[in-house]
């Protein structure tokens, strides 16, 4: 399939990242959120990171309004009636998902395929969700988007292959890597970066050591780029939580239990780098 219009629903970190990456590859691109606010911030933000790479030489003049002219704002739902594929980049919560999926189900074109860039929910419950299960695939990107070259490619129980190659020959259109991985709580990336996560949590929620000791024993002695306090901060530790939850729910296993302070943190509204606090300030 020849994918020329997407639409990415949801316009925080992950959805602005993902339509700014699929402008950039020349793709016409709706970015549609409930909140119209978050729609404006997302647009401002890749401005922002476009003239950035423009002024450190990494792209044209050209090529930055070539991608800017193909994206555009949405409030409505409805505009995906003409689109190839929707990526959807909403809240991590299977209920909100599978909502989003059964009305864009109602509104895209039979041949559209519905992808979502959830972290940790099975793709084959949020393609049931659909009258299309075999046109609906997990599209997992990594933060921050434009950086990142991973793309974890989900397929839920009936996703079909043409559906996958569809979007795995997308993936490398957008000169990033698809990994083929399957259909169960928090696939791989979460599977094994949040057994990390929770680990750091626990050492900081019994004192063995403060946040940056945490990170540096990771940065400086295992050579990981970002400790995993600083990357549970980037990912949002709301998101953090609600992948825990669902793998916690998923396997049945008390290993990923999530810790009683990430908790905590979510209740106070310590969100990450996103408000400003969790396991550091910003
Ligand atoms: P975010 O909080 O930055 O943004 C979520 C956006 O979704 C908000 O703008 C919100 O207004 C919008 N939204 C909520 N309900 C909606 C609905 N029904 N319709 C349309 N928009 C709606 O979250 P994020 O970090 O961008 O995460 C989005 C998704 O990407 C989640 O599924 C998350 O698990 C996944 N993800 C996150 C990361 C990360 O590092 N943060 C990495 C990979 C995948």
């Amino acid at each position: 399939m020849d994918t020329k219009h997407v639409m990415i629903v949801g316009a925080g970190q992950m959805g602005s990242g993902i339509a700014q990456v699929m402008a950039q590859a020349g793709l016409t691109t709706y970015l549609y959120d409930i909140d119209k606010s978050a729609v404006n911030n997302g647009l401002t933000g890749i401005a922002k990171n476009l003239s950035r790479s423009v002024e450190k030489g990494r792209m044209s003049e050209g090529d930055m309004q070539a991608a800017i002219s193909l994206l555009k704002g949405s409030s409505d739902l409805g505009e995906a009636a003409d689109c190839d594929l929707v990526v959807e980049a909403i809240v991590e919560n299977k209920t909100a998902k599978t909502k989003v999926f059964a009305e864009l189900d109602g509104i895209c074109p039979r041949h559209a395929i519905l992808a979502s860039n959830t972290s940790s929910v099975p793709i084959t419950g949020i393609a049931a969700a659909t009258k299309r299960p075999e046109k609906v695939i997990g599209m997992h990107f990594m933060n921050p988007v434009p950086v990142m070259k991973l793309v974890e490619i989900i397929r839920g129980i009936a996703t079909d292959d043409a559906t996958y190659m569809a979007v795995a020959d997308l993936t490398l259109k957008l000169q990033k890597t698809p990994v083929e991985v399957r259909d169960v709580p928090g696939f791989v990336s979460n599977r094994v970066l949040q057994m990390l996560i929770s680990e750091a949590i626990s050492c900081l929620n019994e004192g063995v050591a403060t946040a940056e000791g945490i990170d540096n024993v990771m940065k400086l002695g295992m050579n990981h780029t970002m400790g995993p306090l600083a990357t549970a901060d980037l990912i949002g530790l709301d998101t953090v939580l609600s992948i825990q939850q669902v793998m916690y729910e998923g396997y049945g296993d008390p290993k990923y239990a999530p810790n009683p302070l990430l908790r905590q943190y979510v209740q106070a509204g310590w969100l990450g780098k996103k408000t400003g606090r969790g396991f550091y300030t910003y």
